[in-house]
């Protein structure tokens, strides 16, 4: 395994590297560490898939370098990178046994049999093919199909690094979690640089140590999953993380106060030097404003509807133009349409042009 470092990365298709701004993946720096559990996380083109291919070299940059552990490894071929990579379908031998099919890779690159045979009953216990290990996989199912390829990625010990493009895909949705649960418990058992491509967000939260948020060919944000929750860096993170995502509106700052249609709710920071022309923004998630009894000093809105998720509540409501998300705390009884909006301070962050500002205590 090893660390990967992208220097100024960038990729255009179609050789039209002429305007940056066009870049499938625009210019990145940033440190992959060794033995980590990363997940690349966001919308469909956002350019996961495309920064995947960079590291695996099944694409060739426009711009920049890729270090494995301190050597470029930029003009080397996908075979000399000793990647392994997982795509969204099956990638098997359908007339080997489940055994061979795990064995391939090793055997491939000439690995004595006895270390073939330990690491493949290893593998195979980790994902539950043992009994299957004889048998033929033309028979199988996509889903254990699917898991032999997984297999395949995680048979060799010595690769950089193990790269899943939207693994689970084809796994039934019943068998979705069990299989994303065992991911992280192999990625603890083989001690592997691995790097999970999906735009599912449950999927790169319970996968991932550290989450890579991607937005129109960029990284956004990359943390833990908590970092993503409590502080998101950009307004794309908030709106994409968490459900609902967060409250995003369009505010006057100034010192500890916010304006929001009218009303003045207060800051725990101060914010007296934000850019001049920006678009300011408050951002705000469910979690951490709820309704209660409309009240002179609480912004009022108007509710539209309330969301009951079981545990908790949800009240979807209306600011002026604005949709905006609140919890309703145990218990409450809402009296009417209106509300008034309870916001928790130290919860409340500034966005200027959608990047979060860090005010002064
Ligand atoms: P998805 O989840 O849909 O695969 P993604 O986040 O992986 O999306 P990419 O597949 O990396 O995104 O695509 C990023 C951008 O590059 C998109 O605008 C896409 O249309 C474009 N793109 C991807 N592959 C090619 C290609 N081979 N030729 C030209 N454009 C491409």
């Amino acid at each position: 395994m090893a660390r990967i470092d992208l220097v100024d990365l960038a990729h255009a298709y179609g050789g039209n590297d002429a305007d940056p701004d066009s870049f499938a993946l625009k210019p990145i720096s940033m440190t992959w560490r060794q033995g980590g559990a990363y997940a690349l996380l966001g919308p469909s083109g956002c350019g996961k898939t495309t920064l995947l291919n960079l590291i695996s070299g099944i694409v060739a940059p426009s711009r920049g370098k890729i270090l494995f552990d301190g050597a470029d490894i930029t003009p080397l071929s996908t075979q000399r990178r000793n990647i392994a990579q997982v795509f969204q379908f099956p990638v098997i031998y359908d007339t080997m046994t489940v055994g061979q099919n795990l064995a391939f890779p090793l055997k491939n690159r000439g690995v004595p049999r006895a270390e073939i045979d330990a690491r493949v009953t290893e593998i195979a216990k980790l994902l539950d093919l043992t009994p299957y290990l004889n048998r033929k996989a033309t028979r199988l199912t996509a889903d254990a199909k699917q898991k032999i390829s997984l297999g395949r990625g995680l048979v060799r010990a010595d690769v950089a690094a193990v790269l899943f493009d939207e693994p689970l895909t084809v796994i039934d949705p019943a068998l979705k979690w069990e299989l994303r649960s065992k991911l992280k418990a192999l990625h603890r058992a083989l001690d592997l640089t691995m790097i999970y491509v999906t735009h599912d967000q449950t999927e790169a939260l319970t996968f991932a140590d550290t989450v890579v948020v991607m937005h129109d060919g960029r990284v956004v944000q990359s943390g833990t999953p908590q970092e993503l929750f409590d502080k998101p860096a950009h307004t794309f993170v908030g709106y994409f993380i968490g459900s609902p995502g967060m409250n995003i509106v369009p505010a006057v700052v100034g010192g500890r106060e916010a304006r929001i249609d009218g009303h003045t709710i207060a800051l725990q920071r101060a914010y007296d030097h934000l850019p001049a022309g920006a678009k300011i923004e408050v951002g705000v998630r469910p979690e951490f404003v709820h309704v209660a009894a409309p009240a002179p000093g609480l912004l009022s809105a108007n509710i539209e509807r309330i969301d009951d998720l079981g545990r908790v509540r949800f009240a979807r409501v209306r600011i002026g133009d604005v949709k905006f998300a609140a919890r309703v705390p145990q218990g409450f009884t809402i009296p009417g349409n209106e509300a008034g909006l309870v916001f928790d301070p130290s919860r409340v962050h500034i966005y200027a042009d959608s990047r979060l500002v860090e005010g002064t205590v």
